[in-house]
């Protein structure tokens, strides 16, 4: 093993990516004596660990790869203003990720990755409350998710889907809810809320606000990070790894990890990863309310997540298949807009701000990548789709540990990037 070669494992560990899952990583690399430095082509946050939604929710993280993803896919490429959408001129590559991804799209494998991700959303919370004993000075709420349906019949597949997931071993306790106690909950909600299902025992936070507050740990702890460094190519020697800039700038350190979530294909395919990762975009954006929102709030008939949020209630949604430096396309914001409206009477849609798009790193099959690659001494951790942020400060540490030791362990043997 090369850690082994060394004797004491890596002393030295260059991070690529500064989002929630590279940012991780770096920090419990330095719990283990590591020195690290986080490069990004951009800056702090500049993926999609910004404008997220800001839930800590092991009891929703219901993978996507569920059979009837199939027929709403279908559907969807009918309507320009689906919440899931695939523009008509995909490339070839696209569509290729698609049929596997539908491939994937099984009881059987969706039991496999709810299966798999057991280890993830088990310890997840706790690896943020480790983050913040840690030092990282930005906090995590804990409050429940409200689910909100028009009627309780509306409310059916949301149940069945949570029955199935905690059938497969997933803590996911819910209760009902009238619309009359849904609004005395939630007052900024309309008369449209008819029903609701309600989580007990998630988190959120703001997103941004915590990648920049990890970030700053990172360098109190006597890490370095460096933006504006555009990783292009990485060249293995005997105990250490060099990254090569877009300037042709070189960086050295006995291991590097990527981390570059929905880019993670572009460097990953050289390294013996095959499980493609796309980039699924999702648009968010801040609406200011006359009273705070007081928890979460889910949208299942609509796919819209609402959380609250400096002075109103951050709105996000959409899944698009797109490139991930694409542009913004408006009409997707508004698509939200007019599918979320209606539910609220205390929101001020016009003046709207802060909106935003962002990759989200979905893996062929489903499953992040998390573990070695073919080239000695290169990792890799991405591909964690709609649960990233929660499953990101976990990742962080497991991968850590794995690097550490030279040793595989059992729960990140589903994630090998090695996998066909
Ligand atoms: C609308 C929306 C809502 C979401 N809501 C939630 C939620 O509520 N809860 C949840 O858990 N998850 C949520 N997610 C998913 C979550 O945001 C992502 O899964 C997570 O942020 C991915 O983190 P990451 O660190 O892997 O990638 P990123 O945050 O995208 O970071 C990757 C970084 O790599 C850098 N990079 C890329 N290529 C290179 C290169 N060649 N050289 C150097 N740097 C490079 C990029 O600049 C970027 O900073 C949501 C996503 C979206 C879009």
């Amino acid at each position: 093993m090369r850690e082994a070669a060394q004797g004491t494992g890596p002393r030295t560990a260059v991070v690529v990516g500064a989002g929630i899952v590279g940012l991780s990583t770096a920090w419990f690399l330095q719990e283990h004596g590591v020195r690290v430095m986080v490069v990004d082509r951009d800056g702090v946050a500049a993926g999609a660990s910004w404008g997220n939604a800001g839930w800590l929710s092991p009891g929703l993280a219901i993978p996507l790869n569920e059979p009837a993803v199939l027929r709403t896919g279908l559907a969807s490429l009918l309507r320009r203003d689906a919440p899931l959408h695939v523009p008509r001129t995909a490339d070839p590559a696209l569509w290729s990720f698609l049929l596997r991804f539908a491939a994937h799209c099984t009881w059987p494998a969706w039991r496999r990755v709810v299966h798999a991700n057991l280890a993830l959303n088990g310890d997840c919370l706790e690896a943020f409350d480790a983050l913040t004993r840690g030092g990282v000075a930005a906090g995590t709420v804990e409050a429940p998710i409200t689910a909100v349906f028009d009627s309780a019949g509306h409310a059916g597949t949301l149940l069945a889907e949570l029955r199935r997931f905690t059938a497969a071993g997933a803590e996911a306790a819910h209760t009902v809810l009238t619309g009359s106690e849904l609004r005395d909950r939630l007052p900024q909600l309309s008369a449209r809320a008819g029903a609701g299902v309600h989580l007990a025992g998630q988190r959120y936070l703001d997103p941004g606000r915590f990648v920049k507050a990890l970030a700053d740990s990172v360098r109190h702890r006597g890490g370095t990070i460096r933006t504006g460094f555009d990783v292009r190519s990485l060249r293995a020697h005997r105990y250490a790894v060099t990254l090569v800039s877009r300037e042709n700038v070189g960086v050295s350190a006995n291991v590097a990890v990527l981390a570059t979530g929905a880019w993670i294909s572009s460097l990953g395919r050289d390294l013996g990863v095959r499980v493609p990762v796309r980039a699924g975009r999702g648009y968010s954006f801040t609406v200011p309310t006359s009273t705070p929102l007081r928890h979460p709030v889910y949208l299942p008939g609509v796919r819209v997540a609402v959380t609250p949020y400096q002075d109103g209630m951050r709105v996000a949604g959409t899944m698009e298949f797109r490139g991930p430096d694409d542009p913004l396309d408006e009409r997707r914001v508004r698509a939200i807009v007019r599918s979320a409206a209606p539910y609220f009477d205390d929101a001020r849609w016009d003046d709207r701000a802060d909106v935003w798009v962002g990759p989200r790193p979905v893996s062929g099959d489903g499953l992040p990548l998390i573990g070695a690659t073919a080239q000695p001494g290169v990792f890799v951790a991405g591909g964690h789709g709609m649960w990233g942020f929660t499953q990101g400060p976990v990742t962080g540490k497991l991968l850590a540990e794995r690097i550490v030791t030279g040793k595989q362990t059992e729960a990140l043997r589903p994630f090998d990037p090695l996998r066909k």
